[in-house]
């Protein structure tokens, strides 16, 4: 039976990590490859896992720099290759998304790959909130409550669902988007007690408790601020969620029939 098979490539929160790059999460299925998220240190993690051409799509969930600053990384990967420019990808962000895509390589750089934005070697497709398919995935893409514009995603595919929270405050969009996932792979940057301010990152808490509304299979917990701790950060949330709960890793292998790693 075909089945969707998630690796962690990056769950550092804000910005890469000793043991991490910032965001990114390689989904495949049916031979295609979807990342989501290509935060700052992603690209270089990313070539264990998949071929440095083998990436089919790309979803972006906000333009913060540890979600999308290797974008432009990939798109030089993508220009100057010595067999010459590869052909355009779909990827898919906020507004915006084209204008950070493309490095800038200086005064009369424009006409390479396409010109601003570079939409040559990507094909950029600004989202709103609704399903869509990309290759053999159905995702739903809703509005999370962060400071710019911020889009979570859940995926299905042959029955299995996942939702991603990207960084987001307390959301109702977010309960609705995980409603009954066999996996909710959530944002923990905050502890307890941090001095923290609303409509920007839960704490590891709040995503507990969001995973437990939303009805999740179970959590795993990323976009983990390498100056927390780790175990803190799954005690607090095993306040609130009572189901399978683990911390993300890079190189973490997630998906149906893939066994829950001990909390
Ligand atoms: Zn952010």
């Amino acid at each position: 039976m075909a089945r969707m098979r998630v690796t962690v490539i990056g769950c550092a929160g804000s910005f890469p990590g000793p043991d991490s790059p910032a965001s990114c999460y390689l989904l495949e299925a049916e031979g295609f490859r979807l990342v989501i998220d290509m935060g700052n240190g992603a690209l270089g993690v990313l070539q264990r896992y998949a071929e440095l051409f083998g990436i089919d799509a790309i979803c972006v969930s906000h333009l913060h720099a540890d979600h999308c600053a290797d974008l432009a990384a990939y798109w030089v990967a993508r220009q100057f290759t010595p067999d010459g420019p590869r052909p355009p990808i779909p990827v898919y962000g906020p507004r915006g998304t084209a204008g950070q895509a493309k490095p800038d390589l200086g005064p009369g750089s424009d006409g390479i790959g396409g010109g601003p934005g570079g939409q040559l070697r990507f094909d950029v497709h600004e989202l709103e909130p609704g399903s869509f398919g990309i290759g053999p995935f159905l995702i739903t893409a809703e509005r999370m409550n962060h400071p710019v514009e911020t889009f979570g995603f859940r995926v299905e595919y042959d029955g299995w669902r996942l939702a991603y929270s990207a960084d987001t405050g307390e959301s109702d969009a977010l309960v609705r988007l995980a409603a009954g996932v066999d996996l909710l792979l959530c944002e923990a940057s905050f502890l307890d007690g941090q001095d923290t301010r609303p409509d920007l990152h839960l704490t590891a808490r709040q995503a507990a408790a969001h995973a437990a509304r939303a009805g999740a299979g179970r959590l795993v917990l990323t976009h983990l601020v390498p100056w927390n701790d780790g175990d803190r950060t799954l005690a607090e949330a095993a306040t609130a969620f009572r189901g399978p709960l683990s911390l993300a890793a890079s190189g973490l292998v997630l998906g149906p029939g893939v066994p829950a790693p001990p909390g």
